[in-house]
């Protein structure tokens, strides 16, 4: 029977794909890099403090929901959803703006600076959400076999939506908006698929439908990594086999598509059925040796930002830190035309930070608090050193540490930096980028790497660079597309049957 699946990386697209080939009987075997599972969504634990790596909070909880049910359980994770959504700190301005789901709440918010915000609101988010329900599942949730089959879903999607194709995430917000505060503050999301709010499509703007009325954002009781915790000990259970610091470099081919990879020590792994939680594009490169996915091709693709992590435990208790917090400059135009490829660190740094230790005091010892400030950075194409590391990290305290009234230098207990340079070694992270590829329209759906190899039958993708993308509810998503692949080529009952070799794209 082949029903051997071996998984290359125990990131949330592994350990989802394993939970649901394995609750479908298929005898999962996970080789993973790091000595821990979880990918970018990680966990540090020092001094006395505990700190999740990467991802703090996600849209779309249902997608766990489904995940679970799939594999005939009950979501084990207590998900929290987040109120206010988020707070925004801009740099002229002593007060946040705290971001509500509630509309009537928002326009307090923006009282003086946005008039008949509801108004503008109810209209702007009403074409973000018939957006978002007409292309979820028609467009999103699927597999694409060919890009005839990408048109087709392209064209079941009402018309109407197409101007939001030609124009950029700015002008739609600048069409419905005329406070600068309420457009930059509408316009963070672009940051996260990899690009700009000037360069972005409007039709992102389906994100704010995510962020403020749809099923807006969650945490995980405990911290984020009780999702890698629980999702591997229900592995476990299901039979699953972990083996950690485990690198894949090469690959063993025969007649019948993938025969092993290879480690760093020269073992072979074996299996029938092959699925790569490494970067979808980039393993194709170094692993497949694949001439579209050189290094001068990869290069030439569009990036996500990468992280600059700082993790920071402080004696004493900070007042006026919110849970989840954007700090911003005054100078949104110039940050956002440069951001992506200055090799010089940010002076004026934008920058997130989450205190897990305000909702989970287990996270930091008696009287102290926890602190994970995320910068985003240009990759390392365009800057190759971080020997500054230390001064981007300290000028990011002294800023933050003036804004909150609250020396966090001084107080400081603990502190680890990662820079994009730690991200790429640590995780395979290409160039360091932090979330992937970006989705510019010409690398979503069929565009994007596929999640179905397109010369060996036996051999899948799953996680942020393939289909349908980035985030903890969309790679969910993507592990059950891989899934189903894998259950219609291979499906158990059919026993011994060798499956035809797709066509995809
Ligand atoms: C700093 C940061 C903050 C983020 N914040 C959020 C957030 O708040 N909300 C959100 O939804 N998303 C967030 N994201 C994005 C989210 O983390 C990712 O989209 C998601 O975790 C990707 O999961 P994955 O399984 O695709 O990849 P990964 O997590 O990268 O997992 C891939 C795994 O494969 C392993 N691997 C790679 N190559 C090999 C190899 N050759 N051999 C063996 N193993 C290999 C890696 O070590 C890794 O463990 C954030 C990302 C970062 C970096």
């Amino acid at each position: 029977m082949k029903n051997k699946v071996l998984i290359i990386g125990a990131g949330l697209g592994g350990l989802s794909t394993a939970l649901r080939l394995s609750s479908k009987g298929y005898d999962v075997t996970i080789v993973e890099k790091h000595h821990q599972a979880g990918g970018r969504l990680n966990q540090i634990k020092k001094d006395g403090f505990t700190f999740d790596t990467g991802p703090s909070f996600f849209s779309m909880s249902y997608e766990f929901d489904e995940l679970f049910n799939y594999c005939g359980m009950d979501n084990p994770l207590q998900m929290n959803e987040l109120d206010p959504v988020y707070a925004v700190y801009f740099a002229n301005r002593k007060n946040p703006f705290l971001i509500h789901k509630n509309l009537a709440k928002l326009a307090k918010e923006f009282e003086g600076l946005e008039e008949n915000f509801v108004r503008k609101a109810l209209i702007y988010l009403k074409q973000a959400k018939e957006l978002f329900h007409d292309t979820e599942n028609v467009v999103v949730k699927r597999n694409y076999d060919s890009l005839m089959g990408y048109g087709a879903a392209l064209l079941s999607v009402p018309l109407k939506h197409s101007p939001l194709l030609f124009r950029s995430m700015w002008t739609e917000l600048c069409r419905h908006f005329d406070s600068e505060e309420v457009k930059i503050i509408f316009s963070l999301v672009a940051f996260f698929l990899g690009a700009t709010p000037f360069d972005t499509p409007a039709v992102y703007s389906l994100l704010n439908y995510t962020e403020l009325q749809h099923d807006g954002y969650w945490n995980i009781e405990g911290g984020m990594y009780d999702i890698v915790n629980k999702m591997t000990s229900i592995l476990e259970e299901n039979g699953v086999k972990f083996h950690y610091g485990v690198e894949i470099n090469t690959v063993k081919t025969g007649e019948n598509g993938v025969q092993a990879f290879i480690d760093q020590n020269g073992k072979e792994w074996t299996a029938d059925i092959f699925v790569c939680n490494a970067d979808a594009a980039a393993f194709r490169g170094y692993v497949l040796n694949r001439g579209k996915f050189q290094e001068e091709k990869l290069d030439k693709m569009k990036w996500t930002l990468a992280p600059f992590t700082i993790y920071l435990g402080v004696k004493g208790k900070i007042k006026d830190l919110h849970h989840h917090t954007y700090f911003l400059g005054n100078n949104f135009r110039e940050y956002a035309d440069t951001i992506f490829k200055t090799s010089v660190s940010p002076e004026k740094p934008y920058y997130y930070v989450n205190v897990s230790s305000k909702s989970n005091p287990k996270c930091a010892p008696e009287g102290c608090e926890n602190l994970f400030i995320l910068c985003p950075v240009p990759d390392l194409r365009y800057k190759t050193s971080w020997e500054d590391k230390e001064v981007l990290a300290d000028n990011i305290l002294k800023d933050l540490s003036q804004r909150i009234g609250f020396d966090l230098i001084e107080n400081r207990v603990t502190q680890t930096i990662w820079d994009p340079i730690e991200w790429r070694n640590k995780f395979n992270l290409y160039k360091g980028s932090g979330l992937g590829l970006a989705h510019d329209l010409n690398q979503v759906a069929a565009l994007r790497p596929k999640n179905k190899d397109e010369e060996f039958n036996n051999l899948y993708y799953v996680g942020a660079s393939t289909v349908p993308g980035t985030g903890l509810p969309i790679v969910v998503i993507g592990s059950k597309l891989v899934a189903e692949r894998v259950l219609e080529d291979w499906a158990i009952e059919k026993q011994q049957t060798t499956p035809v070799l797709q066509e995809v794209g």
